[in-house]
């Protein structure tokens, strides 16, 4: 069976970047419970500096915000990576087969080791832990952004080792996931510096509230050379012309790019009317994630249950795998 499977670090309410870069995919994506898996990953966070108070609440925050922007339980499996242990354990089973040097090439590897005095086991190997929350649902899709293709590769040559190794030639146990890239809306940040980022305090969170959001907006950074109304603009180099290609009918963004070329309104206009079709996304959302709060313990039921039945499909999926590698019991 064709499966997919995403998974988003539990890093609290999302943005609207990390919503358009990638959850808004999945939302598109749910082809039933049986079929499409998302997971927030908490064991990845682990990696990372944390207080365990503030894990738990990102969590759940996470877990809210998902719900909120549209999946649906009955339409697809959403869970808590920690609640399903074969993920452990079957990133055990890869790191047999994981040679030393696959890991210190990746990318994000050297990047972050580089900025750490000292480095923990689990940066190097957390991409051993990503192919297994993939191949544990033998999951053949996998929507990702461009800068996790190198770790998704990394899977790939895990299932082909691990096949080798365990099966015969002509039957593969594990597929070798595929990439189905995200329509890559790479937003910047409201200071148009860097990628919006939680860390940067350059983001609108998805549930925030419609005046909060218009105090962000208001000043947020837009092509330098209109410094007044009457000089001509480029919506290419302006972010908020990016964020209306997110959020703004065709129309309206034609509509923007002649008003800021010729000239004919100001910048404050035009934030103005990407407020309005903002609104028309988030107003949904909002309204979703109240009636969850209205009723506590709602989330982390459905979180439970959708635990139960990842479960069910990764304890079939280790068993199998213990069975072939003289594990059985
Ligand atoms: Fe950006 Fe709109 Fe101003 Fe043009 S008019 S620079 S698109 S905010």
């Amino acid at each position: 069976m064709s499966r997919i499977f995403s998974g988003i670090q539990p890093s609290g309410e999302l943005h609207i970047g990390n919503y358009l870069g990638a959850v808004q995919n999945w939302v598109r994506l749910q082809e039933g419970p049986d079929r499409s898996f998302f997971c927030v990953v908490d064991l990845h966070a682990l990696t990372g500096n944390y207080d365990p108070a503030d894990l738990r609440q990102r969590r759940h925050d996470m877990a809210l915000t998902l719900l909120a922007a549209g999946l649906d339980p009955d339409r697809c499996t959403l869970f808590f990576q920690s609640a399903v242990r074969a993920h452990a354990e079957l990133g055990w089973v890869f790191n047999t087969v994981t040679p030393l040097g696959d890991l210190e090439r990746q990318v994000q590897f050297k990047d972050k080791s580089a900025r750490q005095e000292s480095v923990i086991t689990g940066l190097l190997t957390y991409p051993v832990l990503q192919a297994a929350d993939i191949l544990l649902y033998r999951a053949d899709r996998v929507p990702v952004g461009e800068d996790q293709v190198q770790h998704l590769e990394l899977s790939r040559d895990i299932a082909r080792k691990w096949n080798a190794k365990f099966r015969p030639e002509d039957s593969p146990y594990f597929p070798e996931p595929q990439a189905l890239l995200t329509p890559v809306r790479r937003l910047m940040g409201l200071d148009g510096q860097a990628k919006m980022s939680k860390s940067l305090g350059n983001t609108i969170g998805l549930l925030e509230a419609p005046d909060d959001i218009w105090a962000k907006l208001r000043p947020a950074v837009t092509d330098p050379a209109r410094v007044r109304k009457t000089d001509p603009g480029n919506p290419d180099v302006c972010n908020i012309y990016s964020m209306h290609k997110a959020f703004s009918p065709e129309p309206v963004q034609a509509e923007v790019r002649e008003n800021c070329s010729g000239a004919k309104w100001g910048c404050i206009d035009c934030k103005k009317t990407l407020f309005t079709h903002m609104e028309e996304t988030l107003v949904p959302i909002r309204t979703r994630a109240a009636q969850l709060q209205e009723k506590p313990g709602t989330v982390r039921e459905i979180m439970v249950q959708g635990a139960e039945r990842a479960r069910a499909v990764a304890e079939r999926t280790i068993g199998e795998v213990y069975d072939m590698m003289g594990l059985a019991h």
